[in-house]
Order: structure tokens, then sequence, then C-alpha cells
């Protein structure tokens, strides 16, 4: 089912050789990069610069290309009305794969149960430096595609009796997160009791929480019931000792199912169009793309000048990236050896391997399923291609993902290897990988999945009344496959959404401190995975769009030269 394109003429031979050394050259690189980052760490950490540039080459062209390619697809297809059917097997495609993965993901870490036997103070250590870090990963991803909930009100207490009330935001559900410090050690602990009330005079007690008695901190956080409108805060200060405070927060709950899919349905929209290419948010410029394009093929003869532009830019832009390409090993070797040698340098490499082994092979087993097993078999049966073949004439750009770990800055080189290097049709490529390199994750459902298991194997040693039943774990599924659609094309980003599947279990967020050490890594792997996903999304519905293309009236018009 493979359609020859106008490039591919007597010069094949030549092409193909001209690729494999390329691929082969950015082998070596990474290879290369490896072993400077663990001889010489600090020597390759310098590298940095090289590896920023490259990356910035490649994400400076995402957003132009995603708009002029979509645009130009639907131009090829003559009518937006064709894009129905392949436009419903490509969603179809991404949901059953990341179905598939997430399976995978919670098969693997069920059989390996990777968190059963962790050590004790190591789930204890997380728990601790994990407080922070959950909050700064919450905040991390500020953009339409994360559910940001930590914002609240807050009221500080030191002196004993109530605090000043503060008044509950109505129609979402509200958490209080109290801090309660000591100053010096107490002879009896402070108490903190939470009290609300629905009209703001008589209150009822909720809860009471004891503050530490050695010197330190504790946090609590509680769900406050939906009629109340006012919550104070009653303090007992410690006994004996300095000083103890309680510091008390009304934050909005943990993001409920309906948010989650009210800020996936938002995600297909902007106010503000060129906003959206600042911030490299592809959803909604291609839903823009395709309706504007589809508007310009009911134009008849007064569209011409705009669709031989946007023709004309999408094939420069590839052309673009055909060059970017020739730097690609170069730009690899500096990127992959900046961040291993930084690794290396703060000795974070080998104390990985020591302490998260088990949790990594877990989740390299599930993606190396994913990737060998469950996608050739996807491609072999429902595209009928060679899937060696298709892996070897992706690899530049599963490596580009790898040594990025951003499927997004992939993008421009899964085009072109897709379209060139496995004659995946244009129309597919123009569609299928933008919106995949969006919506398809199929390593992060995966990941997501594994992690939020492991992290609950790993809770209950500390919590043993924590109960992971199978409730759980369809949750999980569910919430997981949710979060990797949500979660956007750029380095980490899984962990944002990690946070997501956390909540709906019931996990403390802290605990995320047990996977951020490895996230850095295993988010090279997932990335590879997520782009060969969507490579073998286009290769599959590659036919339904020669079909579609077959029906069109009249072929798109096509540059000069
Ligand atoms: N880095 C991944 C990507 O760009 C997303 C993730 O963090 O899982 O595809």
């Amino acid at each position: 089912m493979t359609e020859t394109s106008p490039h591919n003429g007597a010069d094949n031979g030549e092409k193909r050789r001209h690729n494999n050394r390329l691929t082969l050259s950015i082998v070596v690189a990474i290879i290369a990069a490896i072993v400077l980052a663990l001889a010489a760490p600090s020597a390759a950490s310098k590298l940095h610069l090289g590896g920023e540039v490259f990356l910035r080459l490649l994400q400076m062209v995402v957003v132009p290309l995603v708009m002029a390619s979509v645009m130009s697809g639907i131009l090829g297809l003559g009518d937006v009305r064709r894009l129905g059917r392949p436009g419903f097997l490509a969603v179809a495609y991404y949901m059953c794969t990341t179905v598939l993965a997430v399976l995978t993901g919670l098969v693997v870490v069920n059989v390996v149960k990777p968190g059963v036997g962790i050590d004790k103070s190591l789930v204890e250590d997380a728990y601790k430096k994990g407080a922070g870090r959950a909050e700064d990963v919450s905040k991390m991803g500020g953009s339409a595609k994360t559910v940001v909930w930590d914002q609240g009100l807050t009221s500080q207490r030191t002196q004993a009796g109530p605090s000043d009330p503060v008044e509950v935001p109505h129609g979402k559900p509200m958490d209080i997160k109290l801090t309660i410090t000591q100053i010096g050690d107490a002879t009896a602990a402070a108490v903190a009791t939470v009290e609300t009330s629905s009209d703001g005079k008589e209150y009822s007690s909720l809860k009471s929480f004891d503050g530490p008695e050695q010197q330190g901190k504790v946090k609590h956080r509680l769900e406050l019931p939906k009629d109340a409108h006012y919550v104070r805060v009653n303090f007992q200060p410690q006994e004996g000792g300095d000083r103890s405070a309680v510091a008390a927060e009304v934050i909005r709950g943990p993001p409920t199912m309906t948010d989650i899919f009210e800020n996936l349905v938002l995600m297909l929209f902007t106010n503000n169009l060129l906003g959206a290419m600042v911030s490299v948010n592809l959803l909604p410029l291609i839903v823009f793309s395709i309706v504007f394009a589809g508007m310009l093929t009911t134009m008849g003869n007064n569209g011409d000048v705009i669709r031989s532009v946007v023709i004309s830019i999408n094939e420069a832009l590839l052309n673009f990236i055909l060059l970017l390409m020739n730097l690609a090993p170069l730009g690899i070797f500096c990127l992959v050896a900046a961040r291993f040698g930084e690794a290396q340098q703060d000795g974070s490499l080998l104390l990985l391997l020591k302490t998260q082994a088990w949790y990594m092979t877990t989740v390299l087993s599930g993606l190396g399923v994913h990737a060998f097993v469950t996608l050739p078999l996807v491609l072999f049966l429902l595209a009928r291609r060679s899937p060696i073949k298709f892996m070897t004439q992706m690899s530049q750009a599963v490596l580009t993902a790898f040594s990025t770990a951003s499927s997004t800055a992939t993008l421009p080189v899964s085009m072109e290897c897709a379209e060139k290097n496995a004659n995946v049709s244009k129309r597919s490529t123009e569609f299928v990988l933008p919106l995949g390199a969006t919506i398809n994750m199929d390593g992060t459902a995966l990941y997501e999945a594994a992690a939020a298991i492991f992290i609950a194997q790993a809770y209950a040693i500390v919590d043993p009344s924590y109960n992971l039943g199978l409730a759980e774990q369809a949750l999980v599924a569910v919430t997981a496959t949710l979060a990797a659609v949500g979660a956007a094309g750029i380095p980490e980003a899984g962990l944002v959404t990690l946070l997501i599947v956390l909540n709906a279990v019931n996990l403390p967020l802290e605990l995320i401190g047990l996977v951020l050490p490895v996230d850095w890594l295993l988010d090279r792997f997932r990335t590879a995975v997520n782009v060969f996903g969507d490579a073998v999304g286009a290769a599959v519905v590659d036919g339904a769009f020669e079909a579609a293309g077959e029906q069109s009236p009249k072929p798109a018009p096509q540059p000069a030269g």
C-alpha cells in the first residue's frame, strides 16, 4: 500500500545509502556521547550549548510545519468531508493502541511488583523530599494542557483560639491543607482543629490534627464538605518548648473526571491563535488548520493564491528539515552527552541503577513489549508492512525522540522519515503525525499506569491499610489514558499528568519523589515509543487516505519545480 512519491526516482538507491549512513552516524553519536559522559562527565556536560542549538532549530519549525502540513493535507483531499473516515480511523487507532499500552503497563507492573520489596527508608525519604517537588511539578506545566489545582487562600496562626474565617469558593470540590510547625521540642504537641460553618456564625468541628512534638513540620490535607461555606482553624499551641504555628490553605480539590474531561475538550480550542502559536499549543492550531483549509477548498479560484502559498511553504519546510538532518549526529551527540554527563556528575546515574533498577526494568520491559510486539503486530496485520523494515525506515525519528525527549521537537524528523524513507502517503503523514504527536502517547500512557501502581505498591509498605483493588487498577487505566492524551509533547510532561493519576486513587502526591530521579532517563524511552506509535498510526491509516484521495475530483495544485 505504498505510494510512489515524485521524490522516489532513479536515485532511490543513493538516497537509501545516504539514509543508512545518517542513521548509523546517529547511533554512533549516541554511543560515543554516553561513553564520553561516563568517562569525562564534566567535559560532556559542557556540550549543553550545542545540544540546545539543535533542539531549538527543530522546535523552531514545529508550529509553521504543523499548520502548513495539516492545511496542505486537507487541500490534497480536496474536500474536508473526505477527512471523515481516515480521521475517525486515526482517532480509533490512537485510542486502541493507548489502551493496549496501558494494559501492558498494568500487566508488567503487577507481575514484576517492583514496589513490593522496596526499602522502607526509600519510601519515607521520597515522601519527605517529594513534598515540595510535587508542588513544583504540579505548577511546571502552566499551559492549557495541565490541570493545575494548587492555588489557595492562606491563613496563619500562632496564638490559641480560632483563626479568622476563610470563605470557601463554591461550585468545585475544595480541600484544606494544614502545615503545623514546631520550633524547639515540646512536651505536648500543638493541635489544630478544622471548623466549618454554612452561615459564618455557627461553627462545628470537622477534624483535629496533632503537630509534631519535636522540632519539625507536619502537613495534612482534608476534603471540605460541600455545605462548608466558611472554614477556620482553631489552634491549641504546644506545651513546653519554644513556639508552634499552623498555616492553612484552602485549595481546589483534586480534579474530578469531569474536570479532566472538560480540560481535554477545552484543549481543542484557543481564544488567541497567535498566543497558541507562541506557546506551541498544537491542538487548537490543528483544529484551526483543518477548518481554515476546509474553507479554502470551498472558495473556488478565489482561494488559489493562499492554497499554493500553503503548499509551497510546506514543501520548503520539509526541505529545510532535510538540511537540518545533516546536523543531527552532531546535535544528538551534544544533547545526549550533556544530559548523561550531568547525571554522572551529580552521581545520580549509578544511584539510579542501584535503587531503582527493578522499577526501571519494569517500565523498560513494558515499553519493549509495546514497541517490539504490539505495534509491529498492528503494523503487520493492519498495514501489511514489514515491521523490521519500517523500524529501520523510522529509526532516525526514534533516535531523535530518544535524544530530545520531546515528541513535538521530533515531529519534523518523523514527518520527513515517514514520507521520504517509509513512503507513507503525504496525506497520511501530514494529518496523522501532527495529531499523533499531540494526543497519541502510548509510551507515556504505559509509563503512567506502571508508575502509579509502583507507587501504590511502595506506599502500602508505609501504610498497610492502603488497598489497591481491581477498582483502583481500573481507575488507573482510565486516568492514565486520559492523562497521556493530555500530556504535552515536551520533556517530562508525563510527570505532571502522573499527579492526576495518583490523585484519582488517593495516593499521596509527595510519593512522586520515588520516580522523580529516574524520570529524565525513562522519558527518553517512552518518547521514542510515542513517536514510533505515531508513525505506525500513519502507516495504518494510510490506506483510508488513499481511498479518500482517489475520490478526489481534482488533484491538489503542486508547486512548480
Ligand atoms: N516527553 C514525552 C513526549 O514528548 C512526554 C512524556 O513526558 O511522557 O512525548
